[in-house]
């Protein structure tokens, strides 16, 4: 769509590239920055190679802002200082591009000032705003910019750029990519984290036993983490496992696992369960994920899952 935009002529002042975090919105501003000012002519794409493109890479071209949060969000003098920038005309690149990350956690000030920019776009300037979510975003700035959607990526994609780029085994990259939501920088993000949860303790001893203890289901809460976020991971993670063992459970030949490397530990556990149950305990998972999602007490909302599993 850029690049059709570039070969048409039809660059607009001001884009809104929406999408999930890690997804690749910022990397796809850059690239389009650099085509906008690659000084290889003819060309819709940026060559890689020329002094524009490079200085773009090194981020010290002076027409190239990007603009980040500090702490929290975007701070009301950084778009006031880029608002100062915009008011001459670009030092030597064709374009300036300005970039915006996170949008969606700007002060609350910032809008008013950065729609007079949007209005009233400066000549040779494209402002590029990156959000995760549209929600956060006043209806008269959304208003004024061209929306591009970056769609979750396929499991494969993600799994392949992992091994490609990243040189991961094919087990682990296939693992992240399952628990990316299509995100490779999510994939990236969780890695360490992924390594250090014990799946196949948590598969034997938690989520694939059918009758669990009241005591050893204390001990589980108790030993779960306490960071919201890192529990969500390990919920997450828990209900890949039962998700694998439906799999095990119906698909006898071959089945395709998202913890290929636990299928030995799978196959025994799975014949003890029917399908139901299973079922059952991953949408009582899944809800307990959603309610502390939802800021639910973490511990009281374990303990209901954990005396629903229980009882079914
Ligand atoms: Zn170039």
């Amino acid at each position: 769509m850029l690049k059709r935009a570039i070969e048409n002529k039809k660059v607009v002042n001001s884009y809104l590239f929406l999408g999930n975090e890690g997804i690749g919105k910022k990397q796809v501003a850059l690239q389009f920055a650099k085509a906008l000012n690659c000084l290889k002519e003819e060309r819709v794409d940026a060559c890689d190679h020329c002094l524009s493109c490079k200085k773009i890479d090194r981020a010290f071209h002076p027409d190239v802002l990007l603009i980040e949060p500090i702490g929290q969000g975007i701070k009301k003098e950084q778009v006031t200082q880029m608002q100062r920038e915009l008011a001459y005309k670009p030092y030597e690149g064709k374009r300036r591009v300005c970039i915006l990350t996170a949008a969606d956690r700007m002060a609350h000030d910032i809008p008013n000032t950065l729609l007079k920019t949007l209005e009233e776009p400066p000549l040779h300037t494209v402002i590029i705003l990156l959000a995760n979510n549209s929600r956060f975003i006043l209806p008269t700035i959304l208003s004024r910019c061209q929306p591009i959607r970056f769609n979750p990526l396929p499991i494969s994609l993600v799994s392949k750029w992992l091994m490609e780029s990243k040189g991961l085994e094919e087990t682990e990259a296939h693992l992240l990519a399952s628990l990316s939501d299509g995100s490779p920088g999510k994939a990236l993000e969780i890695q360490e984290e992924i390594r250090q949860i014990p799946r196949e303790e948590l598969l034997k001893d938690w989520v694939g036993l059918k009758s669990l203890s009241f005591e050893k289901m204390g001990s589980w809460v108790e030993s779960l983490p306490s960071q919201r976020e890192n529990l969500l991971l390990m919920l997450e993670v828990a209900k890949t496992l039962l998700r694998d063992l439906v799999i095990v459970k119906t698909l006898k030949k071959e089945p395709k696992l998202i913890h290929s490397d636990l299928l030995q530990v799978m196959e025994p556990l799975a014949a003890n369960w029917s399908l139901s149950s299973l079922l059952n305990r991953m949408e009582i998972l899944h809800h307990t994920a959603l309610a502390i999602k939802g800021n639910a007490n973490t511990s009281l909302a374990l303990e209901a899952m954990m005396l629903s599993w229980a009882e079914g």
